[in-house]
């Protein structure tokens, strides 16, 4: 094992090992004492030369603060350097004057950070040299400028290593660990917030006969400047991974199915505009699939990876999107709740604002039921939103009828007519609900349907010139439906 190795497996084991090899690498010929203190300031690893200034064992001495080993006047001293170090000196130097067990101890504290792979102060380091003893500064400052060099060479091994092992070496996409990473997080934020969530396999048409052709090294030139062209495509928040062999997978959060295989086509077409060094062009196939609420990564990412085989047996070069699961315990119901919605437009109002105001109430209550009908929620949730819209419909009936005899419709008494029918029609089939005859998807039919969009857009408009601001009721040309 080399010395690479060494601080490899170290800084693989935890990071505090790593900051312990400082301690363990530290010349004890130099008689520098050398230790390393949590941010809380309690010791935690101490070479052999510390420890025998204080008399301790290092078992002892781990977990102990500056306030158990030195005097008063010291430890206002060295929690100065800390808080220095804390505030991100680079160094920190002090001359201690002071007595550690009845001997006199005259030495120079050296303080200086520990840092982590990104950079943030793990670990105080502390190397002292006294004085009297040793008599020779420019030792110290050797055994400062080793210490100092180890510190960097571990800092730079250790961004290094959590690097490699996240990204690809090849391209510097991710690689499924990394993904996987980032997978727990974002299907959380579906399961929690319902945020949409997508993603994209894509794969590329016929490299082996790019490697056969042009050789194994011009593939991975390929690989390389693909990884390049798609990352250029893709938002900040998206990620690439390089899935295995010639086949990427790209997370896309906040993103619905329309959008991701909008994405696809986009990448698709940017890579066969790409004029790759030697080989020329190149093509890949794509499938795109939106997590479904309740659906785990291994069925999410076998919808988008069936997808892809489809586009690969259709021809390849081309983008196919997965079809919703069939249904699995009601769960990604969610998702076409909400994409079919009954959804309003400046067109529906007759500009009698009491009118409108209930029009568009009566599409909140459809909208309400059919999101619980479609999310399969239990039953006495929806015979609540149920019993909401009819009594809506009840009441809004009543005020139409006021309002458009106030208006002089002539129609009015056929139209309180035809309200009649469908209150009458839907009271008879809420029952038949109610008692399990019926099913809730002939009930939201007949309710959502038939009384709101088909009345309110049809037999309503009849009424509609005679209710705009100085009407004189002619307008009306359409013949009541329903
Ligand atoms: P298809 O359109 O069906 O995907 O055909 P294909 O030839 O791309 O598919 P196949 O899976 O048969 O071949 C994939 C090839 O990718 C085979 C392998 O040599 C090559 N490959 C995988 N990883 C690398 C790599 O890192 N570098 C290079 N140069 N080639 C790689
Ligand atoms: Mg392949
Ligand atoms: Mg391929």
């Amino acid at each position: 094992m080399n010395e690479n190795d060494l601080i490899y497996s170290f800084a693989r084991q935890h990071v505090i090992e790593a900051s312990g090899l400082i301690a363990l690498m530290m010349p004890q010929t130099l008689g520098a004492g050398v230790a390393v203190k949590a941010l809380d300031g309690r010791y935690m690893l101490v070479n052999q030369v510390m420890q025998s200034y204080f008399d301790k064992t290092p078992q002892q001495f781990t977990s102990l603060t500056d306030a158990e080993l030195f005097p008063a006047d010291v430890v206002a001293q060295l929690q100065q350097s800390d808080a220095r170090i804390m505030a991100g000196a680079a160094t920190y130097s002090d001359q201690l004057d002071c007595q550690i067990d009845g001997r006199p101890i005259q030495c120079l504290w050296f303080k200086f950070p520990v840092h982590g792979p990104n950079g943030q102060l793990l670990f105080i380091g502390a190397a002292m040299l006294d004085t009297l003893r040793a008599g020779n500064i420019d030792k110290m400052q050797r055994s400062l400028a080793l210490l100092q060099h180890t510190n960097q060479e571990l800092q730079k091994n250790l961004v290094e290593l959590s690097k490699l092992a996240s990204t690809d070496k090849l391209t510097g996409a991710w690689n499924r660990r990394r993904l996987e990473e980032a997978l727990v997080n974002e299907m959380d934020r579906l399961k929690r917030y319902d945020h949409p969530l997508s993603m994209l396999i894509l794969d590329i048409d016929f490299f082996k006969k790019v490697n056969d052709l042009y050789g194994h090294n011009a593939g991975d030139h390929v690989l390389m400047t693909l990884a390049n062209v798609l990352q250029s495509n893709l938002r900040a928040s998206d990620s690439l991974t390089r899935w295995g062999g010639e086949e990427f997978v790209v997370l896309c959060p906040d993103t619905t199915l329309t959008t991701v295989a909008a994405l696809a086509e986009r990448l698709r077409e940017s890579v066969a505009k790409t004029a790759f060094a030697e080989v020329g062009q190149i093509t890949i196939s794509v499938g795109v699939a939106e997590c479904m609420a309740g659906e785990a990564w291994d069925a999410w990412f076998k919808r988008a990876d069936e997808a892809l085989y489809r586009a690969k047996e259709a021809g390849r070069n081309q983008v196919q999107i997965a079809p919703e699961a069939p249904e699995h315990d009601g769960a990604g119901k969610n998702m076409a709740a909400n994409l079919v919605r009954l959804s309003w437009h400046a067109a529906y109002e007759c500009g009698n604002p009491v009118i409108d105001e209930e029009h568009r109430g009566l599409f909140a209550d459809a909208n309400r039921l059919l999101g619980a009908v479609l999310s399969a929620r239990p039953k006495a949730e929806v015979a609540e939103l149920v019993n909401a819209l009819i009594s809506d419909v009840v009441q809004h009936f009543k005020d139409e009828e006021v309002i458009i005899r106030a208006a002089g419709y002539p129609g009015a008494d056929e139209h309180a007519a035809i309200h009649s029918a469908l209150v009458d029609k839907a009271v008879l089939l809420v029952k038949h609900f109610h008692d399990g005859t019926l099913a809730i998807g002939e009930l939201f039919q007949f309710l959502a349907h038939d009384v709101v969009a088909r009345h309110m857009l049809g037999a309503d408009r009849a009424f509609f010139a005679y209710l705009q601001p100085g009407s004189t009721g002619m307008a009306v040309k359409e013949s009541p439906s329903l």
